[in-house]
């Protein structure tokens, strides 16, 4: 297998050691059978019925097998934008067999009122927060995405897009200081091609990176400039059509000349974005730390006595925003938490009904004979 061909998709032990016996096509001892190797192939987009693969010899089409199809009881353990699947060679494209564990995700509900995950982007290494210099820019929205972020296993980087508009830089920085928690910050203008070059350093061979962000604050323009060609109009209002449906659907994955690959889907631009494993450890460190720190071990930090928290924003360490930003992300993941057990708990009331009923339609002795 041509190694170098798919380091530069991203391919890297954490997916090499996956593979087994057969996978490799060795023949386990016992099976007369010859097995074909299984071909390592990138999920780029994701189609209906069909998903765009790269591998080493080029590109491909990829179905599920049957299989696949038939085992996954869940959406999230289907292949997704940037997932390495493992694929038998057919006639016409690629059968899919299995989809390797991912490093990192990026998740959201399904659409309706399913409560169930939907994966829109897999094995990321840094995602790029972008925000606009502008109207714009919240540094709350900066918080929940760091969280995110954070959450899904990818390293964040923010951006600060926009500079061209900004007249008083220093303010916008002041009132991100509190919150980016040793998170690289790169302002740059993407329509004047300032501080790019920055951006491109995050652009190694293999490496994936994501753009997070909501509308019009420039994420196809990046894309577009460190490409070097126009992937997606910018700016366009993207309209729904007829039906509803937003009309641009793409969901790609484009590896750039320089190496480096990028991910850009209409799923990562939403904000309620699903996060089971989320954890308030890494983007609110600074509360965590402090918190450790209080006289009791369940302090609220609302006027217990000795909340080094309290402490803390008295004494001008910590914003008072910060503790409000705190709670409300604990709040909203003890929701999700309880919601997600809900609908466990539905799922395995339909499976022990489903049970009984195969065990009730058991034959009896008296059908036997
Ligand atoms: P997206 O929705 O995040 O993909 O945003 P677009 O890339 O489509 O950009 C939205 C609008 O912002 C377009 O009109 C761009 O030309 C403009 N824009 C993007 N980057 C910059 C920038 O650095 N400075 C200024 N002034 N405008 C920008
Ligand atoms: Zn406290």
């Amino acid at each position: 297998m041509d190694f170098e061909a798919l380091k530069a998709l991203g391919w890297r032990a954490h997916f090499a050691d996956q593979l087994t016996q057969e996978d490799s096509g060795l023949k386990p001892a016992r099976t007369p059978a010859r097995v074909p190797a299984r071909v390592p192939a990138r999920v780029v987009r994701e189609d209906v019925n069909r998903y765009h693969l790269l591998y080493e010899g080029g590109a491909a089409f990829g179905v599920l097998s049957r299989r696949l199809r038939g085992e996954s009881a869940s959406r999230g353990d289907l292949p997704a934008v940037g997932d390495w699947v493992l694929c038998t060679p057919a006639d016409q494209g690629f059968v899919i067999e299995r989809t390797l564990a991912r490093f990192s995700k990026f998740s959201r509900k399904v659409a309706g009122d399913r409560f169930e995950e939907q994966v829109v982007a897999a094995n990321i290494d840094t995602v790029f927060i972008v925000t606009g210099l502008d109207d714009n820019f919240s540094p709350g929205r900066i918080e929940r995405y760091l969280m995110l972020a954070f959450s899904s296993g990818a390293t964040p980087v923010i951006v600060l897009n926009k500079a061209d508009l900004a007249d008083d830089l220093e303010k916008y920085l002041e009132r991100l200081a509190p919150i980016v928690m040793g998170t690289p910050v790169h302002v740059i203008s993407a329509l004047e091609g300032d501080g790019l070059a920055e951006l491109e350093s995050y652009m190694q061979e293999g490496h994936t990176v994501a753009l997070l962000g909501s509308s019009g604050v420039g994420k196809s323009t990046i894309i577009n400039a460190i490409l070097g060609y126009q992937r997606f109009d910018t700016g366009e209002v993207r309209q729904g059509d007829s039906r509803g449906r937003h009309t641009t659907t793409f969901r790609e994955l484009c590896v750039a000349d320089t190496g480096g690959l990028l991910i850009d889907t209409p799923g990562m631009r939403e904000i309620q974005i699903w996060a089971p494993d989320a954890s308030l450890a890494s983007s609110f460190e600074d509360v965590e730390s402090l918190a450790m720190r209080c006289r009791f071990t369940d302090c609220a930090h609302e006027s217990e006595p000795g909340c080094a928290v309290r402490e803390a924003i008295e004494s001008g360490d910590l914003e008072e925003s910060r503790l409000r930003s705190y709670k409300k992300f604990g709040k909203e993941l003890e929701h999700f938490a309880e919601k997600q057990d809900a609908s466990v708990r539905a799922e395995r009331k339909v499976s022990r009904k489903k049970f009984t009923k195969t065990i009730r339609k058991r034959p009896t002795k008296r059908d036997l004979s």
